[in-house]
């Protein structure tokens, strides 16, 4: 994650901490360079020149270009400013389950990685949060996904709501909350039915569920590799569903990363967590901090 992008940026601020006494022009031209960076690594241009503007503001600065180590305040404006534009409120938030059970709604485009992420979640909660978890998968569509949740549930050691065939999603969602309760879970997972494209059938059983269980947490799963995509898909479910952090996939493969920069920036929506492969322990949470901390090296 953030490979190429680190490297560039690492050239760059090189060069930038040996010189010495730095210029306004000095900062002008690293920054074009940063800029170029970004752009390569995908990030959105609204966010790119954003971003650049307000480093380049602050990096030229009499404190800055008169300090005894110009080249490394620059690189720590850079730093404070990445972590600005990914900052959200704490990840960990979403694993603080209060007033159980709790419902998380899982949402996002098929194919996206969403059985695969709910799946990874509950074991979190349950491995680390020590919390009693269930998981139900609401894809009457696709009797698979159904199967594949029910799998992965026995394989983490998850209990996963009897499927019943015949029933509607919200139907199901209903059956996953009374069984929630009577069962003394902490938290239930809803594993809703993607589509390939956005469409409004789609759209509009999402908020029926929504608003039958009045979720603690939506979350958007989306796949990393298709960059500004995933940025523009956020967006519209956000606009139509309205969710409450991202999760975002693949972030092993050789993505440039963009999406996770842009995302926040553009949508407003919190990165809470990236999948980093298939196994069910690949789910990293998203911490500015430290992402900022590795794209700096
Ligand atoms: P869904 O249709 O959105 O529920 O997608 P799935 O959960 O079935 O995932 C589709 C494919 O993507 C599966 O083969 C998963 O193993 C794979 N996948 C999901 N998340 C990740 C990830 O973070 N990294 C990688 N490399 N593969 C993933």
């Amino acid at each position: 994650m953030f490979e190429s992008l680190s490297d560039r940026l690492g050239g760059v601020f090189e060069r930038l901490t040996k010189q010495g006494a730095l210029t306004a022009e000095d900062v002008k031209v690293a920054m074009r360079e940063v800029r170029t960076a970004l752009l390569e690594a995908d990030v959105s241009l609204p966010v790119v020149r954003e971003f650049v503007k307000k480093v380049e503001v602050k990096a030229t600065g009499a404190q800055v270009t008169k300090s005894i180590s110009p080249g490394q305040q620059v690189v720590k404006i850079v730093h404070d400013e990445l972590v600005a534009m990914l900052a959200g409120d704490d990840p960990a938030d979403t694993l603080k389950i209060d007033n159980p059970p709790a419902p998380i709604l899982m949402v996002g485009l098929q194919g996206g990685g969403k059985t695969t992420t709910t799946a990874k979640l509950a074991r979190r909660l349950k491995e680390r949060e020590k919390k009693r978890v269930l998981m139900a998968s609401l894809d009457i569509y696709r009797p698979a996904a159904m199967e594949q949740l029910a799998i992965l549930g026995t394989q983490i050691g998850v209990d996963t709501l009897p499927i019943v065939a015949g029933e509607s999603a919200v139907q199901i969602a209903k059956r996953a909350k009374q069984q929630a309760s009577l069962g003394g879970y902490d938290v239930y997972l809803l594993d809703t039915a993607g589509r390939l494209q956005i469409d409004d059938v789609l759209m509009g059983e999402v908020q029926d569920v929504r608003d039958a269980v009045n979720p603690r947490e939506t979350l958007l799963v989306v796949d990393g590799l298709t960059g500004q995509v995933a940025v523009e898909v956020a967006q519209e479910f956000d606009d139509k569903i309205g969710v409450s952090g991202v999760v975002l996939t693949r972030m092993d493969g050789d993505g440039r990363g963009g999406a996770a920069l842009s995302m926040r920036a553009t949508t407003g929506k919190p990165i809470r967590f990236v999948g980093l492969g298939e196994k069910m322990d690949a789910l990293e949470t998203f911490e500015a901090e430290r992402i900022a901390g590795r794209i700096l090296g």
